[in-house]
């Protein structure tokens, strides 16, 4: 399973892991692994560095996140109600 030739995780690896690595629970090894990749590989980092902005503004601005997250699911039940869904038979 294990690659000895690089110790360097490639961009798929990297793109599996990244949520666990940037939530902090991949292994040390992993993490290594990410890390070095994330120094190397641009297109990697920046998607990193999405993530944790996406992160970052879930954990400090909960009331604007929560917000339009209400807005949204409120434009999705409204949507739902208006056009349900064509299964049917569900509905007693
Ligand atoms: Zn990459």
């Amino acid at each position: 399973m294990r690659r000895r030739r690089s110790d360097t995780a490639g961009c798929f690896e990297v793109a599996r892991a990244l949520q666990a690595y940037l939530d902090g629970v991949t292994d040390d090894a992993t993490t290594q692994r990410i890390e070095r990749h994330l120094e190397q590989c641009r297109r990697c980092g920046l998607e990193a560095r999405t993530y944790l902005e996406i992160k970052a503004a879930m954990t400090r601005r909960i009331p604007v996140v929560d917000e339009l997250a209400l807005e949204r699911l409120r434009a999705f039940a409204s949507r739902i109600v208006e056009a349900p869904p064509t299964t049917g038979g569900a509905r007693p």
